[in-house]
């Protein structure tokens, strides 16, 4: 199994530090945001997808420090974007939420492991809860940016169908490579939803039973995380085939 993020929440790590700002937001769903930043001085940032950085805030005159996965492939110029969520009572992400246009950060980075292995497995599967399609979403655009042979699956866990974050671009990757199977699935569906249901850990032992060649990639909060990789290794992938990244 590869431990991928290199632990930086509340510990300093020396690394150069940018400043981006920020130049477009939106709302995803009631509790999430996509935010698009820009560095300072045009200065090209380099990074590989499924990397994060350390984000530095000053709250109240207290230093706080936070990782954020980068949710853009690179641009190969100064931008990249980023996707979270308001965590209710949490000290970083409300005071993110209240960002705009111009608004400057200050960060670290990038840093972590949870990157995409080269050449790509013959059967490449991605598992994400809630925001944990971040690194996943960076890590699709650069797979798909050429024609890809390789078999890849989303698995993509939300509570209700408004939460199903990127949903267009994934459903218009799905339509423009037979290789690529998109599966989102509602824990709580509205009554006219017609797709999947339950947990991401019902759909694994759906779709994903007696693979070969096959690499997984979860990323979300530890609990989703852990069960995910033990489903997995119990129906017989190697802990080898497994990287994961843990938001908490
Ligand atoms: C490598 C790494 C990458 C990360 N990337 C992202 C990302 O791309 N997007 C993102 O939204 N968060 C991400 N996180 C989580 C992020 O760093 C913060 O922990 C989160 O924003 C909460 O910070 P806070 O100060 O608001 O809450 P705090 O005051 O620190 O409260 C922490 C509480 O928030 C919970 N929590 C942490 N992350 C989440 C989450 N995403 N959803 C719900 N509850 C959460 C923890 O379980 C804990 O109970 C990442 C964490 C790591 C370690």
């Amino acid at each position: 199994m590869v431990r991928t993020s290199l632990c930086v929440q509340g510990s300093p790590v020396k690394n150069s530090h940018h400043i981006a700002h920020l130049r477009n937001v939106w709302y995803t769903n009631d509790r999430t945001k996509h935010f698009e930043f820009e560095i300072e001085n045009g200065s090209e940032f380099d990074y590989q997808p499924g990397q994060f950085i350390s984000m530095d805030v000053q709250i109240d005159g207290e230093a706080c420090v936070r990782s954020y996965s980068v949710a853009s492939s690179p641009h190969h110029d100064n931008r990249f974007d980023l996707c979270l969520n308001i965590v209710p009572h949490g000290l970083v992400s409300p005071w993110l939420f209240h960002l705009e246009p111009g608004d400057a950060i200050r960060f670290q980075g990038p840093f972590g492991l949870f990157t995409l292995r080269q050449p790509l497995d013959p059967v490449s599967v991605f598992i994400a809860t809630g925001t944990g399609i971040a690194p996943i979403r960076a890590m699709l655009q650069y797979v798909y940016q050429e024609p890809q042979p390789a078999e890849v699956w989303l698995l993509f866990g939300v509570r209700h169908e408004a939460d199903i974050l990127y949903r267009g671009e994934f459903e218009k990757m799905a339509r423009e490579n037979p290789g690529f199977h998109f599966v989102p699935t509602l824990s709580r569906p509205h009554p006219g939803w017609t797709g999947h249901t339950g947990y991401v850990q019902k759909q694994i032992t759906r779709y994903l039973s007696g693979k070969r060649g096959i690499h997984a990639y979860v990323c979300g909060l530890k609990k989703m995380v852990n069960d995910v990789c033990q489903q997995l290794q119990a129906m017989g992938y190697d802990e080898a085939a497994l990287s994961f990244e843990k938001y908490d």
